[in-house]
């Protein structure tokens, strides 16, 4: 990481996330612009500025979640569906 760069880990919305590393997502309220909520591991997600298997509900009560936008959104939601059929 180059000097000055700012420690953004666990920023909700930062701007320079590889595709494969957020999820798209516009707030259902305003909905104009979206943000990149970095995706985490459930072990170490926060659940506050970040999301996960774990949390992925709960973002979504607020937020439009755009899946299919990242190469990250369709991993994570592919996660989320697997997770569920082995709790049937
Ligand atoms: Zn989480």
């Amino acid at each position: 990481m180059p000097i000055g760069t700012p420690h953004d880990d666990d920023q909700p919305y930062v701007s320079n996330l590889s595709g494969n590393s957020y999820v798209a997502a516009r707030l259902k309220t305003d909905g104009r612009d979206f943000v990149k909520l970095r995706i985490r591991s459930a072990r170490t997600c926060g659940h506050l500025h970040t999301i996960c298997v774990s949390c992925a509900r709960i973002w979504d009560q607020d937020w439009h979640l755009l899946w299919e936008r990242t190469g990250g959104g369709r991993n994570l939601k592919a996660a989320i569906e697997a997770r569920d059929e082995t709790r049937l």
